[in-house]
Formats: C-alpha cells, sequence, structure tokens
C-alpha cells in the first residue's frame, strides 16, 4: 500500500542538523504515527514519503523553508526583566511559556544584559537543515475516526 492522502502512517526517524547531532529519533521507542496529507509533519517529509511504501528506508534533506522556516526576527523581543513573572530567575535558554492572543506561546531567552531580556518565539528548528533517516513501518487505511480528529490513532485504530 503507498502513502497518499487519508492514509495513517508509521515511520522510525532519526533526526540530525548539519552537524550530525541528533536533534529527535523514534528509535528505541514506538514508531510515530500520523495522518498523512493533513500537515502533521513538515512539508518537505510529508512530500518525500509522499508515494512510499512500508519497508522502504530513505535519507531526506529539508532545507529550512520546507521545514520549520527561517527565524523572524518580529518574533524576537526585549523586555525588561521585572515584567517577566512566575520565574525566580532568569537565565540564558531558559523557555518561557506566556499567554498571547493565540494561546500559549513558548519562548526562548536568548540574552540577558542588566535589566533587558531578549526573547525569541522562533521554533527551535527554524532555520535549521533538517535531516531526516527513515523507515516507513507500517501503511493502513485511517479509520472514520481519524480523519474526524485529523491525526492517527494507535496501530489498531483505536483512541482517544
Ligand atoms: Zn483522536
Amino acid at each position: 500500500m503507498q502513502i497518499t492522502t487519508g492514509k495513517v502512517v508509521f515511520i522510525d526517524y532519526t533526526l540530525t542538523d548539519d552537524e550530525q547531532e541528533i536533534i529527535d529519533s523514534s528509535r528505541g521507542g514506538e514508531p510515530l504515527g500520523y495522518l498523512h496529507g493533513v500537515g502533521q509533519l513538515v512539508p518537505g517529509l510529508e512530500a518525500a514519503l509522499e508515494g512510499r511504501t512500508a519497508g522502504e528506508k530513505l535519507q531526506v534533506v529539508i532545507a529550512p523553508e520546507d521545514g520549520y522556516g527561517q527565524p523572524d526576527p518580529g518574533l524576537v523581543a526585549v523586555i525588561p526583566a521585572n515584567q517577566i513573572e512566575g520565574v525566580d530567575e532568569i537565565e540564558e535558554g531558559m523557555q518561557l511559556h506566556t499567554e498571547t492572543e493565540d494561546g500559549e506561546q513558548t519562548v526562548l531567552v536568548t540574552k540577558i544584559e542588566g535589566n533587558e531580556v531578549t526573547i525569541d518565539a522562533n521554533h527551535p528548528l527554524a532555520g535549521v537543515t533538517l535531516n531526516f533517516d527513515v523507515t516507513v513501518v507500517e501503511v493502513r487505511d485511517a479509520t472514520p475516526e481519524e480523519i474526524d480528529h485529523g491525526h492517527a490513532h494507535g496501530p489498531d485504530g483505536h483512541g482517544h
């Protein structure tokens, strides 16, 4: 069975950056299940998987434009430290959760200078070339419930 829109697909994958640092991997755990064709994966990976079948292995190099996009300078802001509430001590590299009009957002503290804190709301993988090493484990038809929910359930199609 080929991977097309409306199939539930299970993949084993390892994601590395251009320095061969492992960013994420399903290996050693459960395969990742997703509903194909609804944008659950980054566009470059979904396109590479189209038409593949169970057992196929592929290496995919995805430019930021087909991954998590380029960093948007408009998502970087400098705010006074005393405006940040609920954190005892702010440190560089810390993730903060903020409430915005669009819901909860995670921002990364990238720099602290005196009372000025630089926060970055870009996706952590924005601007990163993604190197996926993927094995297609299983391809099956999505259940009506999965189509309705817009995501994959477990291997047997039952779920939340
Ligand atoms: Zn569901």
